[in-house]
């Protein structure tokens, strides 16, 4: 499984729904939590390894001294979850601007404004509706995440 980069095109295509969870998109998420694990991120979603399908991935994962990756325990905020078709159903007007990078653009950050608080419903899994209220770097991260469906990247979102 390749990360790619910007400008590849597939980035700033808008995803497919995901119509049926089935082994191949099991399959897809499990590699792409695998891939998160092995690299300094908090997401990935589906079109950076070249799929344009509504899923993504999040975690907060760090290397140990004995270089095993495991979920960071003092970061309750960024669970690990598979989210499939994913969407932003309510957010604060409020926005906080903060330095944000992409594993898209290596080396590359930016400031960008993202809702304070949100809600995101996505299907998990097991095919089951789900709901979470998320603040700062998860609504940050979900956010992030959600764009990268929508073809949008951090280079359209950045400030001056
Ligand atoms: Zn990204």
């Amino acid at each position: 499984m390749e990360l790619l980069t910007y400008p590849n095109k597939i980035l700033e295509k808008k995803s497919e729904s995901v119509e049926k969870i089935d082994a191949n998109l099991l399959k897809l998420a499990a590699d792409m939590k695998k891939l998160l694990k092995t690299i300094d991120g908090i997401g990935l979603a589906a079109p950076q390894i070249g799929k344009n399908t509504r899923l993504c991935v999040v975690g907060y994962y760090y290397k140990d001294k004995d270089d095993n990756k495991k979920a960071k325990e003092d970061s309750p905020d960024i669970p690990e979850l598979i989210l499939i078709n994913p969407e932003i159903t309510w957010k604060t007007k409020k926005q906080i601007i903060e330095k944000e990078g992409c594993l898209s653009f290596p080396g590359i950050e930016y400031n960008i404004a993202r809702p304070e608080k949100l809600h995101c419903r996505y299907i998990n899994q097991q095919g089951k509706k789900q709901k979470i209220k998320a603040r700062g770097l998860m609504a940050r991260a979900l956010m992030h995440e959600v764009d990268h469906l929508n073809g949008t990247l951090i280079k359209d979102r950045k400030i001056q």
